[in-house]
């Protein structure tokens, strides 16, 4: 008999794994997730007044051929490409994006402080060093104080001294006296389905994969010396190797009373955030000049506004952009910071001027969504806990990947969680090696 194989949750991870056994033609295998349809944090809903919402600014790019295959038996037509047109709001002025390469734009005098940046040598940065002091040392004490500090501790919610430089390759981009790169980095040129909002991707993918698929059904116990699942709706079913793709400290908690202290104890080290995503939806056209906004500056509730409307017309009600336009704009939450109401992101969004522009626009719809866990925060100690629980996990046949599954912010994308989905099937069936969730 084939090993069975249980994989737990149908975001991009879970899903890529499916994919992977239906093209292997492998069929002992179930994938249960809690939700009523699959995508996870890359999923989409639609409000009551015809507005579609991601859960946090989604937007599609890939350096893997293997994903571009995948991509492409959608159909030529499935996705929209769009060039970024990304800002940050400083000083009222938008700077076009990355911040470090159009230092022009900035402020005579703060842009001539900017300028005298004694940047290190990026070999002497390669290791050992905190995310501060890395971000000092490359960019300089202004442009560290102006926007990199700012910014990154807004979307972070952690001191940037707690976190490692080790995950930042290929995050950030590099100061213009190394390398003049206007239009730098992977998303300049991104892709957006042309329905359904991000989620309409997953929902297409899973389409193929849904026999094998029990939504509705959380998992909430896993026996690892039985090899047993048990759900929240007293289903159980047993497993010879189990994926696991939600979170690692959730995973460890359904292992109890089987994770022994030591193992409760790294999982307790991990540091996530959380999100509050708050999508305004107007009555009045959708203007192109923006496709994101960054807002480092505390006055705003918000570090990031998307204008989703830019990116398809079939997430405005009708399909019709020019009579409505709408923004998604993401706060970090951790611990008990306050979740700002809709009436301040509004009053927010109305003095953020020129590239957003939403004054004379009459507002449709306010939805808030909650993402308890949104960023996996790269510790300085991640490495050493990853390395305790995925070698105690590994000995129990459960195979935990992903955005949370993995805990590795630099390879938590759409596009890397697909293909750890795919690879970690390659390895269990074929014994190939996995390439991008390494093991710590
Ligand atoms: C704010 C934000 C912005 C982002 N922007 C981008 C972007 O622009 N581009 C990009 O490529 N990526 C982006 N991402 C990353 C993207 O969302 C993730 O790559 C992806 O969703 C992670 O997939 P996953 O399958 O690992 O996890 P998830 O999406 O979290 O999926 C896990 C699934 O498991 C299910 N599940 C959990 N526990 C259980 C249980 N006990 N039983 C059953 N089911 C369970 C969940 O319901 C979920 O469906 C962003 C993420 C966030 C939060």
């Amino acid at each position: 008999m084939p090993p069975r194989i249980l994989i737990l949750g149908a975001g991009p991870t879970g899903l890529g794994a499916a994919l992977r056994c239906v093209e292997l033609g492998y069929t002992n295998w179930k994938l249960y997730e809690k939700n009523p349809t699959a995508g996870g944090l890359a999923g989409s809903l639609r409000d009551s007044k015809g507005f579609s919402w991601d859960f946090g600014g989604h937007v599609f790019f890939s350096k893997y051929k293997r994903i571009h295959d995948l991509i492409q038996t959608l159909g030529s037509s499935f996705f929209i490409s769009h060039s970024r047109r990304a800002f940050i709001h400083l000083f009222g002025l938008h700077i076009p994006y990355p911040f470090q390469q159009h230092l022009e734009h900035l402020p005579q005098d703060i842009s001539r402080l900017c300028r005298q940046t004694h940047a290190t040598d990026t070999e002497e940065l390669s290791s050992g060093k905190d995310f501060k002091t890395w971000l000092e040392k490359k960019f300089g004490p202004h442009q560290y104080r102006i926007f990199f500090c700012p910014y990154n501790t807004k979307v972070c919610g952690y001191p940037l001294s707690e976190l490692s430089s080790t995950w930042m390759d290929q995050r950030i981009s590099p100061p213009s006296h190394i390398e003049q790169q206007k239009n730098w980095g992977p998303n300049s040129r991104f892709y957006y389905p042309v329905q359904g909002g991000m989620g309409g991707l997953f929902q297409s993918l899973a389409q193929r994969v849904n026999d094998f698929i029990a939504y509705d059904q959380e998992i909430i116990q896993i026996d690892p010396i039985n090899r047993t699942i048990k759900c929240q709706s007293g289903l159980t079913d047993s497993f010879d190797m189990l994926i696991s793709t939600g979170p690692l400290t959730k995973l460890i908690t359904a292992l109890r009373p089987n994770a022994p202290e030591t193992i409760e104890s790294s999982a307790r080290r991990l540091r996530w955030n959380s999100s509050s995503i708050t999508g305004m939806g107007f009555r009045g056209a959708t203007d192109k000049k923006a496709t994101w906004v960054y807002y480092p500056e505390p006055q705003f509730s918000f570090h990031r506004v998307s204008a989703l409307s830019s990116y398809s017309a079939d997430v405005v009600p009708d399909n019709n952009p020019d009579r409505f336009s709408s923004f998604l704009c993401e706060t970090t939450l951790v611990d008990s910071t306050k979740v700002p109401s809709s009436a301040e992101i509004l009053s927010n969004l109305y003095n953020t001027n020129l590239s957003l522009p939403v004054e004379h626009k009459e507002l449709v719809s306010a939805t808030q969504i909650f993402l308890p866990y949104s960023y996996p925060i790269p510790t300085c100690d991640r490495e050493h806990h990853l390395s305790i629980l995925q070698s105690f996990l590994e000995s129990n046949s459960i195979y935990s990947r992903g955005r949370f599954g993995g805990w590795r912010y630099e390879t938590g994308n759409m596009d890397h969680c697909l293909l750890q989905g795919m690879e970690i099937i390659d390895r269990l069936l074929l014994d190939k090696k996995e390439t991008v969730y390494r093991m710590p």
